[in-house]
């Protein structure tokens, strides 16, 4: 048996025990693994009280002293790779490849961030002689961290990289489908040497949490990712107490297939990545838009590849696709499989879940989906594809940006005359071409209209977590008003 750790909050640099638990189940055999640990409302105060003193230390250790901290948790991070990973499948689902993967990719982010701290410039700003004015970006506060289940630990790693990066202290509420993730970031924390308070894991009930949490004065960032609808909530919350977000919300991922590319390669490559993470990933790639002329080789390999995904649990190493994350999702996806069958889309491989135990959905590939249908509109957030033919790319471009979504965006082309209409074109936050990866530590990710707002990585990821502050210097004391040198 592999182990599962013992979840606990993680609160003042103490691990804590609850009296009332839940049960965290593994998604592959629905049997139960560990016992959640429910955050009261004294744990929750004793969280913001202890960000409050770690944003103190915090908010004036040096960056490089930061920087230092956050590289050593990193590096424990990947040493433990062998040993979270394992955790993650159980929690989750994926395959154990993946899992090892993700266990990089968050210490991707933390390594980032942690140059990024070392970069958060201000500038001086040319005055006239006597006064200097000069622009400074300090740590914002306590930041209210929300991550999903959909990916354990570089989910919660990005929340947790931009906030200690940035020299802000983080009470996290980590999803309780998936909490094991979080504690290992946590852990590697606490080893790593970070203070006390900096960092503290909640869970428990979210809109219990988030209700008491983000009304707080002291909390001075909200961070969410997941569902569009729980992001609007949260941020009408949020705008009450006048506090900024980052949100990260969902998707529905456009796919534009040009002539110009190889069909049948393109379909395959793309049928592999839908089921990456049985395709819970905001920036799954989900409609395709195919030129008429590559449409049939592009479908037909597509739902090759499709069909000859290896579905089973993920600690098996043939394994190439988990479960879905819970029952929510299967009950979701059926629904829209239903849905869009019955209003005249073919099925083209998948479609049907197979017999228990465990919550699998195989990848199931709909083509000639009509527009009424509501998958076309409705983020599936599993492995579920549409394939469609379109005349030609503008008819493609207005159908990529008819959504009221705009996170990830893809082309296949080798033309630069059509990646310029692309890039002109397409309304969404990461467009990419000819690659179906959409978010990596060194570039900006995040959405535009629905998708949310706010960027996490690349130079722009320490933003949010900062609050810009002007200092007018005058050399002599002065009476006078002086505006920009202006004479009175
Ligand atoms: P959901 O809308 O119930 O929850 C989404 C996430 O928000 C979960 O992590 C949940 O714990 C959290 N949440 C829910 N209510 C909350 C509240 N009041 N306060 C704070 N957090 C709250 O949906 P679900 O069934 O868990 O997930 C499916 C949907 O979530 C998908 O349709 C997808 O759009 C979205 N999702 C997006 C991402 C992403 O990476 N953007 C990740 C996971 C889920």
């Amino acid at each position: 048996m592999t182990d599962y750790p013992e979840l606990q909050l993680f609160i003042d640099n103490r691990w804590r025990k609850a009296a009332e638990t839940l049960p965290v189940l593994n998604p592959a055999t629905e049997q139960e693994i560990g016992r959640l640990p429910i955050a009261r409302r004294a744990d929750l105060d004793d969280a913001l009280e202890a960000a409050e003193r770690g944003f103190k230390i915090w908010s004036r250790t040096a960056p490089r002293i930061r920087a230092q901290i956050i590289l050593k948790a990193a590096s424990l991070m990947r040493e433990r790779g062998p040993q979270i990973a394992p955790s993650i499948t159980l929690e989750n689902g994926k395959p154990l490849a993946q899992a090892g993967m993700e266990v990089v990719r968050g210490a991707e982010f933390f390594e980032w961030d942690a140059g990024e701290a070392q970069r958060l410039y201000g500038h001086v700003v040319p005055s006239a002689p006597g006064i200097r004015y000069s622009v400074i970006r300090e740590p914002a506060g306590i930041v209210a961290g929300f991550a999903p289940w959909n990916f354990p630990l570089s989910q919660p790693a990005r929340k947790v990289a931009g906030a200690l990066a940035s020299g802000c202290s983080i009470i996290l509420k980590a999803a309780e489908e998936t909490p094991a993730g979080a504690m290992h970031i946590a852990r590697a924390f606490q080893d790593a040497g970070l203070p006390a308070g900096v960092l503290n894991l909640v869970f428990g009930n979210p809109a219990e949490i988030s209700s008491y949490l983000i009304p707080q004065d002291r909390v001075r960032v909200v961070a969410f990712t997941g569902s569009t609808s729980v992001g609007i909530h949260l941020t009408e919350m949020a705008a009450r107490a006048m506090t900024p977000v980052l949100m990260e919300l969902g998707g529905h991922a456009p796919v534009i297939v040009c002539d110009d590319v190889d069909p049948a390669a393109a379909g395959t490559m793309s049928a592999v990545r839908k089921a990456r993470n049985s395709g819970q990933v905001c920036t799954s790639p989900t409609r395709f838009f195919v030129m008429e002329k590559s449409y049939q080789a592009f479908a037909k390999a597509f739902a090759d590849r499709a069909a000859a995904v290896r579905m089973g649990n993920g600690l098996d190493p043939a394994t190439e696709m988990g479960p879905v994350a819970n029952h929510r999702r299967i009950a979701a996806l059926e629904a829209l499989v239903e849905d869009a069958r019955a209003k005249g889309a073919k099925v083209l491989a998948g479609g049907t879940r197979p017999n228990g135990p465990g919550y699998f959905f195989p990848v199931t590939v709909l083509a000639e989906v009509p527009d009424d249908a509501r998958v076309m509109r409705e983020e599936p957030f599993g492995p579920l594809a549409i394939i469609n033919p379109v005349r030609d790319l503008d008819d493609a471009i207005a159908r990529a940006n008819s959504l009221p979504f705009g996170l990830a965006a893809y082309g296949f082309t080798h033309s630069a005359a059509n990646v310029d209409r692309l890039t002109q074109g397409i309304e969404a936050g990461n467009l990419s071409i000819n690659t179906l990866e959409a978010s990596v530590a060194e570039v900006p990710f995040g959405g535009v209209k629905y998708s949310g707002h706010g960027r996490e990585g690349g130079a722009e990821g320490l933003h949010h977590y900062t609050v810009t502050k002007t200092i007018s210097h005058k050399m002599e004391l002065d009476h006078e008003p002086t505006v920009s040198g202006a004479k009175p």
